[in-house]
């Protein structure tokens, strides 16, 4: 059932309604948003008949919250998933029980098993998160984008031409460890020349640096690179997926929206995983909306969208409201090529919590993603400034126009912008928490598929 927007506009109902998150892809190593390796040359089709946001900023860097605020569009602060042994408060309503209400057959592929434990399982009909063939007590924690699709794929040969549904599908290689196939690697690694060109080319426009605490550069080098092919990886795969569709008569009538659920630091800021910090590296994701049926104007957003504006972006796909206090905006304007009504908007992220007792600090891995860290970090991203809140430590302020990879605090020099930001970042954090739920704990047997990830100190 496609409805028309007026004069022509683009189709804003859909039947079949894709999300495919892609979990630890920073938006600055993908072709589309300017990385010069051949990572996502899948993905960088889609934008180019889609639309790509350049600034969508994740709410947090970590995997389960921040997929509990696409599904949700509640900040962490307010659904209360600070980490990643949360589960989501029953009492909240979700993307995928929504499009079951209306109607929808709802399916989700998940390549990371606690993420289908999280309570994110709610509305589906069917939840995959096991490797396809392994038994209950073989579980793998971590489940290759090629199982996934190909679980997603013998699903969609199951579903009517003419049937309405909502489809998941998350991917988990480019999380660590990076294991990438050797032809991916390959498909990345046509750079030669000399380690320094490779890394004024690749990596001084993101702010990476091979020399982070004084390591191997060509061990860091090698790291990157084995990022790269895992992205490249995930792409191939998305191309699969979407090449289903039409094989099997399911492309028409379809939207899709690719997102990331946080990045991944590399060496940005002195940190190679995510979790902890909240620089542009961990927040900044990409996002792209595409319908293969036409009709859309490709183009490039250059305003600030949250995650949170994906539930009800979805809600307009299936026809329907968004749940009563959603924090979010639809982006069915921007896809309506409408002119935008709030180009002053900022975005609100917040780096992980933590649980348990203060770790010892590791000297074998003292990059770990989860390493602790005092007090909380908050930030507000707008177009042009981003202002870090830290109760532990100094504040920072950053022109993103200026200095795309925060290496400038500005916090001494631009006192009254510090003071502006900090007012409405903390307005909003108070009024967000005045609602917080009350998170609850996953079951015993995902808490050790946690620990066994190294998840939970
Ligand atoms: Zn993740």
């Amino acid at each position: 059932v496609a409805l028309l927007a007026g004069c022509g506009g683009p189709r804003l109902e859909f039947d079949r309604v894709v999300l495919v998150t892609l979990d630890t892809t920073r938006a600055d190593h993908l072709g589309a948003y300017g990385y010069p390796r051949a990572t996502s040359p899948f993905l960088d089709s889609l934008a180019t008949s889609g639309v790509l946001f350049e600034r969508a900023m994740a709410p947090i860097p970590t995997t389960v919250p921040s997929h509990a605020t696409i599904f949700t569009s509640l900040y962490p602060l307010e659904h209360g998933l600070g980490h990643n042994g949360q589960r989501l408060p029953a009492s909240v309503p979700t993307a995928a029980e929504m499009f079951q209400q209306a109607g929808y057959a709802t399916a989700g592929f998940v390549s990371l098993g606690l993420l289908g434990r999280s309570g994110l399982q709610r509305g589906f009909d069917r939840v995959e998160f096991h490797a396809p063939g392994a038994s209950a007590a073989g579980e793998r924690p971590e489940v290759s984008a090629g199982e996934t699709t190909g679980a997603a794929i013998e699903w969609l040969r199951e579903q009517p031409r003419d049937g309405r549904f909502f489809l998941w599908v998350h991917y988990y290689d480019a999380h660590t460890p990076y294991r990438p196939p050797a032809e991916t690697l390959a498909a990345v690694r046509r750079d030669s020349g000399p380690i320094e060109a490779v890394e004024a080319l690749l990596l001084g426009p993101h702010g990476i640096r091979l020399d982070v605490y004084g390591g191997d550069r060509v061990a860091m080098l090698d790291r990157v690179e084995r990022y790269d092919g895992e992205l490249r990886a995930v792409d191939d795969k998305l191309r699969q997926l979407y090449g289903a569709f039409a094989e099997l008569g399911l492309a028409d009538d379809s939207i899709w929206i690719v997102v990331g659920d946080h990045g991944e630091g590399l060496g940005s800021h002195d940190w190679l995983e995510h979790g902890v910090r909240i620089y542009q590296e961990q927040m900044r994701v990409p996002l792209v909306v595409h319908a293969p049926g036409g009709g859309w104007p490709a183009r490039r957003v250059e305003e600030v969208v949250e995650l949170t504006d994906l539930l009800p972006t979805l809600a307009v796909f299936a026809g329907q409201e968004p749940p009563a206090g959603s924090r979010g905006t639809s982006l069915a304007r921007w896809l309506r090529a409408e002119p935008p009504v709030d180009s002053e908007r900022e975005a609100l992220v917040q780096r992980r919590t933590f649980s348990g007792t203060r770790p010892r600090p590791s000297e074998a891995s003292p990059t770990a993603g989860e390493r602790w860290e005092d007090g909380e970090r908050l930030a507000l991203i707008g177009r042009r400034y981003k202002y870090i809140h830290w109760t532990a430590g100094p504040p920072e302020l950053y022109d993103l126009v200026a200095d795309p990879t925060e290496s400038r605090n500005l916090a001494g020099s631009e006192p009254e912008v510090v003071a502006a930001m900090r007012e409405r970042l903390l307005a909003r954090a108070r009024e967000l928490r005045s609602r917080r739920l009350d998170a609850e704990s996953v079951d015993e047997r995902t808490l050790e598929v946690l620990r066994s990830l190294g998840y939970l100190q």
